[in-house]
């Protein structure tokens, strides 16, 4: 089958419940992160570049669950998780559980041009942050007030989750790349790291298959690798569609977890499923700029 379509954007702002308030903030959110990454990829840009910048504008908007706006750990604090591929080599770099960056997708895309280790964590992670002119912000800088009375109602049983990001895109010469950025669970043990920071779980592109971003229960999606298991339905020429429907439902037989995922075919289809009540997309396609909003 040859590629018969354009560049193609497609983000997601998390599976879980919205809390209503944020419904229309996220929608605006994510259409300004396909309208941003689109711009991009129209003017020629390769998928990395895309994806990261998709990514970037969601970590900046306090509404997700990703760099500013972040979701707290047990202790109050916020720890981040992120990672990026590159699908026409396999290049990718992640971090995981990192203090004090704003835009951890950008932390995650310079471990990956470095071409050394895939995933850098702790103090680590710091150093070569710096190595790499990535500063630090202040340890308050990404907490949002709405993050702390969260935080606070949390521990009186209020579960509701949600606004981890991710993208995934294929640009003019049919590269594909994804990535996805998130602060975690809500109470989360301090180190915990989850799926958002693993390649193959959260996060995978291979130009051989497609891209994929997973959201939702980390600890089930890195049990079954989410991300490649669904990219690996293509390759029996299932229908993107069919083959995110079939990984999330495989995921929720084996483990009952909640979870979501978006992913693209080699060809620029695209497929989303979810298991959650919600979780909202934004997709650019066919040369067609306005957005496309999924519930
Ligand atoms: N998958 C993320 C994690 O477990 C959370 C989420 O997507 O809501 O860290």
């Amino acid at each position: 089958m040859a590629r018969s379509f354009g560049p193609v954007i497609f983000v997601h702002g998390g599976a879980g419940n919205v809390a209503p308030d944020l419904v229309e903030l996220r929608r605006a959110g994510l259409r300004s992160a396909v309208a941003n990454a689109w711009q991009l990829l129209a003017a020629g840009g390769c998928a990395v570049e895309a994806v990261e910048q998709a990514v970037k504008t969601l970590e900046d908007d306090p509404a997700f669950n990703a760099g500013r706006g972040a979701c707290l750990n047990r202790d109050g604090e916020i720890e981040l998780d992120a990672s990026i591929m590159d699908g026409r080599n396999l290049a990718a770099g992640a971090i995981g559980a990192v203090k004090r960056i704003a835009n951890p997708v950008t932390l995650a895309r310079a471990v990956m041009e470095a071409g050394g280790p895939v995933l850098l964590v702790s103090e680590g992670a710091r150093q070569f942050a710096a190595a790499v002119g990535i500063k630090e912000c202040g340890a308050d800088a990404l907490v949002t007030e709405r993050q702390r009375a969260r935080w606070a109602s949390l521990w009186e049983g209020n579960v509701e989750r949600a606004g981890t990001v991710g993208a995934v895109a294929i640009d003019r010469s049919g590269h594909v790349a994804a990535a996805t950025s998130t602060g975690g669970l809500p109470l989360k043990m301090p180190g915990r790291v989850g799926d958002s920071a693993l390649i193959g779980c959260g996060t995978y592109a291979d130009d051989r298959l497609g891209a994929a971003s997973c959201t939702g229960d980390g600890e089930a999606i890195i049990k079954l690798a989410l991300a490649k298991s669904a990219l690996e339905f293509l390759q029996t020429g299932e229908d993107p569609m069919e083959a995110a429907r079939r990984a999330v439902g495989e995921l929720t037989v084996r483990t009952g977890a909640q979870v979501g995922i978006i992913l693209l075919d080699r060809y620029g289809r695209i497929g989303v499923a979810r298991n959650t009540a919600q979780m909202i997309c934004a997709c650019i396609r066919n040369d067609n700029t306005d957005p496309e909003l999924f519930d």
